[in-house]
């Protein structure tokens, strides 16, 4: 939703103009005497309303109070309602019209969030065209957003009750006692007149408690206790005063000689800083527990903590990477290009080694002591490439996941704001960690359209913000694809960013050969086997008996896309959605996957009786299915997204194919998406014709990029080609010749052209409106209504729609489209956005269409 109109708007905006120049050194006043002066701090609350709120800062907080650090503040009516809210101006001018409230407590003695992010949340809220808090909200981890809302619970890696007062002990037995307890609920069990906001603060403080926001997949990290010996004893000569001082304390003595057994800092000083985990160093006996506790208060040895990363378990360390010729060659032309271009795309073939590439360039930025940012695409995340990045860089890297608690989010978090964290490889949010000193942020795969986040807002994508981020703190940014998009080549093709291109497959591997399959022939002579063509199922055979694997690619999940009885044409549609209902043989149900309705699958036709209802047209499941069939003795695994809703699911699919008991891997695009596996030699592509003819003007692109990218899983090392086959009804489509030739060029001329000659993007910029209500009378009226205002304002050129999208209801709401495409030069983008905006909000306050809503979705995908 977008933001409520205020009538503030405008003072809003003049008023985030000036909030985050000023207050250089971040605290309130140094030295306040004057006892009448009442302060007050705007803040960022993580909710969707146009503008900063002031609160009063009692007095005892004046000294502490920091720009960019979280406070807890009352909110609402509703007494009780607490929000984590960021302090993003320090001032002593009351608000008008509505008495400040007090803050509640501050959650940080130091700015959590720093002077950088500000920037950044108000640029992306006036760039995408939402509100502050809607970006403070997607930006923080939950886990720094301790609200009423939230829930709390014991923290089993705690061991340091000793940190504890009294009453936080018995707090904190209670809490052992629940798996959560929310927020209201540890309220009542403090009693009355108790802070509650500065106890949580405290505990979490002390990492006695976990703070999250709702119950789904809970992550706790993995701490390894550790110890080393304190920094004074590593020098060689202190060292042997210390082992003389234990002599007559042998136990103690032991215990260090343990130490120096595995930890040799006689020899090497530098292996005292990772220490020895304290279980080792224990080995059970309470002599030698007891030793250490005292050593550890004598200040002999010192406590410290680090996150078990979550795929060590197969990184073996080190391996060391030589850079082949034409990677090398890369390597140095990007840093080269990087002398006077900020931006350089690297447009390396599958196979190429890119992820080398980036390896070297993040050593070199890292040694030159600036933080780097890797970021992929969610899926690709989870699997191979931590791995291999692991191996290189272990625990200097976080590990930034969609998929992790937010616990775990905060621990990389703080990671980098205390700098254990040089290195972050993370998905899209990942922009919005604490960075100060970036040195290289490099964009993976930066033609991925998950970079672009589509709900809720901010509607903002990574690889844009990744710019800027760049921008800011002059970072230099690298781009990386097999099959860039247009938008970016374009650019690159205008100068405006360097170009390196890589063009040989490691290991002198070839790119696959890519035939293509005339369904329509076989259909007619009949070699058809349901979904697979006689070419394809022979290919899969010889495949097996060669003992090598196969990936069949088909963009849609569940058994079949519909259900539709023979006799009198009905079709299973959704109650809340314009559209078909998915059938899904596993589960024996239909499912929406527009709401996620769900219902089971009847009989015989609802409507006229009959019994010859069939499911027409297929997806992964069916596939599988179907394989079963064909091949009896063969292991096939599924990946999409209803295989790998678990947790874990998606790394052991990949581990399992890996492994290579497995015959054929079926998937959705989740597969097409960075794998990497040894043994592929086939790939079989269904249903290219939907991809090629889906309508939309980026559908040639999609497509070539699609079938590219999982073209590319096969034949990825040396000493055998891959071969794809592509089932279609038209082998004459040219996009497939372009495909074939890995002609992305010749694709990239055709599309511009076409691009220039329609205005669209890279020509223009886009902002998509979509207007909805319950009632599609009211619905169209506002759309309508702000087509025609935005028509007179920008001309009817610039002004698409209203149009109903492709599926026009969607959980009960009839949708409207608009799209407004603006030049890129000679118009102003923001004077735009803000008329938008203001016509926007003239509807909203409208009271016949105040239900209705409006979402902006700038350069919308
Ligand atoms: P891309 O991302 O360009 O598709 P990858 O970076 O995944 O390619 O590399 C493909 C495969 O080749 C990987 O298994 C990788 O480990 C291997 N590889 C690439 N370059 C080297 C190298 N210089 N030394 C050893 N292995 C390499
Ligand atoms: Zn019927
Ligand atoms: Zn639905």
């Amino acid at each position: 939703m977008l933001c409520q109109p205020l009538e503030v708007f405008y003072v809003y905006l003049l008023y985030v103009q000036i909030i985050f120049v000023e207050n250089q050194d971040n605290t309130l006043f140094s030295s306040f005497d004057s006892e009448e002066v009442t302060f007050f701090a705007d803040l960022i609350l993580p909710i969707p309303v146009p503008k900063l709120f002031t609160y009063r800062v009692p007095r005892v907080m004046a000294e502490v109070v920091k720009i960019g650090a979280r406070v807890l503040v009352p909110f609402g009516k509703k007494n009780g309602r607490v929000l984590t809210a960021i302090v993003a101006r320090l001032h002593n001018t009351p608000p008008t019209g509505y008495q400040a409230r007090y803050i509640d407590e501050i959650l940080d003695d130091y700015p959590l969030i720093t002077s950088y992010q500000l920037e950044l949340f108000k640029w992306i809220s006036e760039y995408y065209m939402c509100c502050i808090g809607e970006v403070m909200n997607v930006a923080l981890p939950s886990g720094l957003k301790i609200s009423s809302q939230s829930k709390v619970q014991f923290n089993p890696d705690f061991d340091y009750p000793e940190l504890l007062t009294e009453f936080e002990a018995a707090l904190l037995a209670e809490l052992k006692k629940h798996p959560a307890l929310s927020y209201e609920e540890l309220e009542r069990f403090a009693g009355e007149g108790s802070n509650i906001a500065s106890l949580i603060k405290s505990l979490v403080g002390k990492k006695a408690i976990i703070v999250f926001e709702e119950v789904r997949e809970k992550y706790i990290p993995k701490m390894v206790r550790k110890v080393r010996l304190h920094r004074n004893y590593e020098e060689k000569e202190q060292l042997l005063v210390l082992l003389q001082r234990l002599e007559k304390l042998p136990k103690q003595q032991e215990v260090v000689m343990r130490y120096l057994s595995h930890v040799p800092i006689q020899h090497t000083p530098s292996l005292n800083e990772k220490g020895l985990d304290k279980t080792i160093l224990n080995q059970d006996d309470e002599l030698s527990q007891s030793s250490l506790t005292t050593l550890i208060k004598n200040q002999v040895f010192e406590r410290f903590d680090i996150i078990q990363p979550r795929f060590s378990d197969n990184a073996a360390p080190q391996a060391e990477i030589k850079l082949t010729d034409s990677q090398r060659a890369a390597s140095l032309q990007i840093m080269a290009q990087f002398e006077h271009q900020n931006i350089v795309l690297l447009h390396g073939i599958t196979g190429s080694g890119k992820t080398e590439v980036y390896i070297d360039l993040i050593q070199q930025a890292l040694s030159g002591g600036s933080q780097v940012l890797y970021l992929l695409p969610e899926i690709a995340l989870t699997t191979q490439i931590v791995v291999r990045l692991q191996r290189v860089f272990g625990d200097k890297m976080g590990i930034y996941h969609s998929k992790f608690s937010d616990n775990e989010r905060v621990e990389v978090w703080k990671g980098v704001v205390s700098g254990q964290f040089q290195f972050v490889v993370g998905v899209r949010s990942a922009v919005f960690l604490p960075f100060d000193n970036l040195g290289l942020i490099i964009v993976d795969e930066e033609h991925e359209t998950s970079y672009k986040q589509h709900d809720p807002a901010p509607r903002y994508h990574a690889r844009d913000v990744a710019m800027m981020l760049a921008h800011w703190q002059q970072a230099k940014v690298l781009l990386g694809s097999a099959t860039p998009s247009l938008e970016t080549y374009y650019q690159a093709k205008q100068g405006r960013y360097g170009l390196v291109e890589l063009f040989q497959r490691f290991g002198n591997a070839t790119l696959p050969n890519i035939v293509l399959v005339n369904t329509q022939q076989e259909k007619k002579q009949k070699t058809m086997k349901s979904e697979f063509s006689s070419a394809l199922l022979g290919a899969l055979e010889a495949n097996m008996e060669r003992k090598e694997q196969s990936i069949l690619f088909q963009n849609r999940r569940g058994y079949s896309p519909y259900m539709q009885c023979e006799d009198c044409d009905w079709t299973a549609e959704c109650l809340n959605c314009a559209v078909s209902l998915t059938y899904h043989q596993r589960d024996a149900e239909l499912r929406c996957h527009y709401c996620g309705h769900k219902q089971s699958v009847p009989r015989t036709c609802p409507t006229c009786g009959s019994t010859k209802v069939r499911t027409i047209g297929f997806g992964t499941e069916k596939l599988e299915d179907q394989l079963m069939i064909f091949f009896p003795k063969s292991r096939v695994l599924r990946m999409d997204s209803d295989t790998t809703r678990a947790k874990n699911s998606y790394q052991q699919i990949i581990q399992e194919f890996e492994g290579g008991q497995v015959d054929i891997l079926v998937g959705t695009q989740m597969i097409t998406k960075g794998l990497d596996f040894d043994n592929v030699s086939l790939v079989g592509i269904f249903d290219a014709d939907r991809i090629i003819h889906f309508p939309d003007f980026r559908a040639t692109e999609r497509a070539f990029q699609m079938i590219t990218q999982v073209s590319g899983r096969a034949g990825r090392r040396a000493g055998r080609q891959g071969t794809v086959l592509i089932q279609t009804n038209n082998p004459q489509q040219p996009i497939l010749q372009k495909v074939i030739d890995n002609n992305y060029k010749g694709l990239f001329e055709e599309e511009i052209k076409e691009r220039q000659d329609f205005n669209y993007p890279p020509f223009t910029r886009l902002i998509k409106l979509t207007i909805r209500h319950t009632d599609r009378a009211i619905s169209h009226q506002a759309a309508e209504r702000l087509a025609a205002e935005l028509t007179d304002a920008l001309g009817s050129s610039r002004i698409l729609g209203p149009e109903e999208p492709l599926v026009e209801r969607i959980r009960n709401q009839f949708l409207f489209d608009i799209l407004i495409k603006i030049e890129r030069d000679k118009v102003n983008i923001k004077a735009v956005k803000t008329y938008i905006q203001d016509r926007i909000n003239d509807i909203l306050t409208d009271k016949g269409l105040r239900q209705v809503s409006i979402v902006a979705d700038v350069d919308c995908l």
